[in-house]
Parts: C-alpha cells; structure tokens; sequence
C-alpha cells in the first residue's frame, strides 16, 4: 500500500491534457504534483471532433470562457446528430440535445403524442423538438434560463478541432502548475512486490516517478496493458466495425450546428463542420469492405473538395478489463473504444476524470475506491455500448452482408430489456449510471421505426379535445421560437467576434 501524492500522465492527447488540467484545477500544485509526458514522436490520433453536452460542465469547471475556447478550437455549436439511412434508405432523424414538448404533472411527452396519434393525425414527434426544428432551419442560440419553457428545455455541444483542443488545455495545464515533459517512454519499472509501477523511463534516460500513474497513452496502453497485461474485454461481435478512414474537406457553405451520421453498405460515414473545414471520416468493418472500397464509399459520399490525405485508423471495440489496475487508471483510448457514432468518446474520458476526482486517493490506495471505479466505468462503458448497438439493430436494412448479420444477433439482456419496455408501451427503463438519458432512447427508437404497441393509460385521463390543442399549442411555439432563432453561421460570428483571449499562454 501507498501514499498517493504525485500524479504522472502519460500522454498528451485528448484524454491526457483534459486529465491533466482537471486535476490541475482541483487539487493545489503542491498538494499533488502533475507530470505529464508527451512524444510529439508518436504524436495523438487526431481525430475526435464532436462532443455531448456535457463537455460544457468540465470547461465551466475548469472556468474556461466558453468564446476563447471556441475561437481557440474553430469549435462550432452542436444540436444533435442526423442519422442517414439508418431505419431504411431514406430515412432521416435527429437525435437531439434536448426534451420533446413539455411534459404534465402525469405524462411524459411522447407518452400524450403516442396517444394522439392513435386518434387523430399529429405531426412527427420531432417537429416538438425546438433542438430538431432549429438545426434543421441551421438555427442556434443559447438555451433561455428557464428550462420549463419551449426553447430554453434544450442543451447543446461543440464540433472543434480536437489538436486545437489539447492545446488549447495544455496552455491552461502548463500555466496551473502541470510540468509537462517531452519524450518517448521506452521502460517501465515495476514493484515486485506489490505489482505497482514505480517510474518511467524516457528515451534520453531519464527517469520520472510517480505514486499514481494515469495512462493516456492512447490504444497502444503502455501501462495498464503493455506493463500491467490487464486484459480487453473485446465486443466486437456486438459491434463490429473495426477500421476508419477520415478525410477533411473545405467548408461547404455556412457550418450547420449539428453532425450527420450517414449508414452505409458496410459501415457509416461521419460529417461534422467545423468554423474552417468539415471533418468526414467513414467506419466499417473488415469482414464486409476491404479498405479500398471503403476509401472509395468515404470520397464518394464527400459534398467538398478534400484538403488533405485520407487518414486510416484500426481499432478493436470494447473496454479494459479494469479501468484501474493497481496504481495506473487508464483514460481515454486505452481504456477502451466505442465507435463514435454518438460522440461518446470524449465524454467518456470526462467520466473517468469526473470519478477519479471523486476517488482520488487521499492516503493509501483503498481497494473500494479502486472497485467502485471500475464499477461505475463498466457501467459507462456497457450503456454506451448498448446505444450504439441499437443503431444497428433497429432497422429494417437488409441490404447488405453487414445488415444481414446483425438480423441474427442475441442482444446483450440489458438492451433487450430496454426494447421490450419500449415496445410494450412506450417505456424507457431508467438507471443510474449511463450518460444517455430517455429523450435520446426514444428519438433512436421511433426515428428507426420501432413504433410502441401501446401508450401509457395515464395519458387517456385528457379529454381527447384538450390533448390535441396542447400538442397544437406546443408545436406552434416550437415553430415560432425556432423562426425567431438566429442563422447559426450569424450567431457564431457575433458571439465569437470580440472573444477574449485566454488568460494563459496557449503554446
Ligand atoms: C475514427 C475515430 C473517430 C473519432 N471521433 C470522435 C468523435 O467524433 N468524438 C469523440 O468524442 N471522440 C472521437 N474519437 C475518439 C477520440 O479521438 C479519442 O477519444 C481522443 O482523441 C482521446 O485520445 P487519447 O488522448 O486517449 O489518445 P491519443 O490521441 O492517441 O494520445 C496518446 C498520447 O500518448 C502519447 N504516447 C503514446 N505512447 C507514448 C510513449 N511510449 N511515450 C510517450 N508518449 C506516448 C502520444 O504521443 C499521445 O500524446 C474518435 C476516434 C477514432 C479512432
């Protein structure tokens, strides 16, 4: 057993200037000391480019403005995500940030809109949404201050260069105390007697020490796998795509505040416009494209001119046995990846900050603390997963060998569960841990046709008449908020035009 007091980070992607800085700012420099190593060598794998909401909360934490973070990052504003051809070809749905309608005391939203529509004829639910209605305009702003009201019941992300955004942490890490040291890791020493990893050595040999050991190392897992062996937890027979290639193009007119997911024969394609360029990539699977064809699908399916070389990227989806392993947690890629179909990526990586805060050690290394991360991570990583699976699943494609074989998949239960409740009468289970919420269960399941076969009963208790004047009355404030709404390509060049400079020295 140890004391933890130093903290030494090893990497400096995403996950490793995220973690760095946060525990920068939680903790006085002397408190807990942090190191962070880097190779520009190696470098970071460059991509990661849309967000969740949530990333808002680390950088108010963080007490970042949010101007200069985006005017740092050529961030632009996210409402939510287009999904392409997922249900069938043709199809298309918004999975937004944000509640449909406003529920009553009694019923949940969609709860009174699944009973109109069984006795008249309502518009589709997304037109309840003032996230789906304004992105579809190319509309933002801000939410208002009061959530009970339409247009203010909604959240929002970025779509940032995802190198301007470790840099971005890095200035702020740096000028918090963090001593960041630039070279390639070649040795690992390990205690023999506990198992815990006491330093590492860099390629010019010197030698750095730590207590407690972050490993952003990114897929190659230099401490919790290539040291520690702590074993994958491989889910590829849930989700098999395996390989991406990812492309920049110049800007194809004014940057929509929203990321398109497009499904594909083999795979799906990614578009997420950023203030200067628009990010594409496209994910598939080996076993039904070969890399060629799927460079040919990516390029295809461009709607500007590419700016650079197409990039590609291999990945296994699934999760490290234990997050955290002795002294060494493992953030960001080398804990585990899930395709970035819903941005979850990145979140993830805040998850893990946010419960090593939560646990960090404040003397020995506790095996509760240990477990209970490990616990709530899983939990993290397995709803996530169980999301993304259900892209796949609830469809009516059949169109190609991919789409034929996940017609014959048995489920994780927990995602059984989930669609059974659904079906039955429009119910999304609820649970503790998981960062995806009902709104965005039910925007998935009816944008790709799974259709309750029921409704709650609570919501026959309103007289029909009264029932169709309420959605009446909500879609037409929708609509009117929407229209009141600024051209997001407008409000980003307002909002951003006299952003302040960050406080620290941006490197
Ligand atoms: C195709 C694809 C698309 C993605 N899209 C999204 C998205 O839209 N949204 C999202 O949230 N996430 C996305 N992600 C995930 C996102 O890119 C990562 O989660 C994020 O960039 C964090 O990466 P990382 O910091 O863990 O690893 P990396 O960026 O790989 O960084 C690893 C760091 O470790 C250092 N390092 C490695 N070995 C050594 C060594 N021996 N010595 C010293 N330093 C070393 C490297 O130099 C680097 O600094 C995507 C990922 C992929 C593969």
């Amino acid at each position: 057993m140890q004391q933890s007091q130093s903290v030494c980070v090893l990497g400096g992607g995403t996950a490793g200037w995220m973690t760095a800085a946060a525990l920068a700012n939680k903790f006085q420099r002397s408190a807990v000391p942090v190191t962070l190593i880097e190779s520009e060598q190696i470098g970071t794998v460059g991509v990661g480019e849309a967000t969740l909401p949530h990333i808002r909360f680390f950088n108010q934490a963080l007490g970042i403005d949010e101007r200069a973070f985006m005017r740092e990052t050529n961030a632009t504003f996210k409402l939510g995500i287009e999904f392409c051809d997922w249900g069938a070809l043709g199809d298309r749905y918004i999975h937004p940030f944000g509640d449909y309608g406003l529920p009553t005391p009694d019923n949940d939203f969609h709860q009174l809109w699944l009973r109109a529509g069984k006795v008249s004829k309502v518009s589709r639910l997304d037109d309840y949404s003032y996230p789906i209605v304004a992105a579809e305009a190319g509309r933002f702003r801000i939410p208002g201050e009061n959530p009970d009201q339409i247009g203010s019941n909604f959240g929002y992300a970025y779509q940032f260069d995802s190198n301007l955004f470790a840099k971005f942490l890095r200035g702020y890490a740096e000028s918090a105390g963090v001593e960041r040291q630039e070279g390639k890791v070649v040795d690992v020493a390990v205690d023999p007697e506990s198992g815990h990893v006491r330093s590492v050595t860099l390629d010019d040999g010197r030698t750095i020490e730590a207590d407690l050991f972050v490993d952003c190392s990114g897929f190659r897992g230099i401490l919790i796998e290539q040291t520690l062996k702590t074993g994958y937890d491989d889910w590829s027979n849930w989700l098999p795509c395996n390989r991406a290639v990812a492309v920049p193009t110049e800007l194809n007119g004014k940057p929509l505040p929203f990321t398109r997911a497009t499904a594909k024969t083999a795979g799906w394609q990614w578009r997420i416009p950023l203030q200067h360029r628009t990010g594409n990539g496209h994910v598939y699977c080996s076993d039904f494209a070969t890399d060629d064809e799927a460079l040919k699908t990516l390029m295809d399916g461009l709607d500007a001119r590419a700016i650079a070389e197409p990039r590609q990227l291999f990945f296994t989806t699934g999760r490290r046995k234990k997050f955290w392993n002795k002294n060494v947690v493992s953030i960001g890629l080398s804990g585990g990846f899930l395709e970035p179909l819903e941005s979850t990526s990145i979140h993830l990586i805040q998850e893990g900050i946010t419960n090593l805060i939560e646990l960090f050690p404040t003397g020995e290394l506790e095996p509760y603390d240990i477990d209970e991360y490990n616990e709530r991570m899983g939990l993290n990583f397995e709803r996530v997963r169980d999301f993304l699976l259900l892209h796949y699943v609830a469809t009516q494609r059949d169109d190609s060998e991919m789409w034929r074989h996940f017609r014959n998949l048995t489920l994780p239960d927990s995602l059984q569960e989930k669609i059974d409740a659904w079906l039955t009468r429009g119910y999304v289970l609820p649970y503790e841990f998981g960062v995806f919420l009902p709104p965005s269960w039910i925007a998935v399941m009816l944008g790709q046709n799974l259709e309750p076969k029921n409704h709650d009963k609570r919501a026959d208790r309103i007289p029909e008449a009264d029932l169709l004047r309420y959605l009446e009355d909500i879609r037409a404030k929708t609509a009117k908020e929407a229209e009141a709404t600024p051209v997001h390509a407008d409000f980003l060049e307002r909002y951003l035009a006299d952003a302040p400079q960050a406080a620290w020295r941006t490197t």
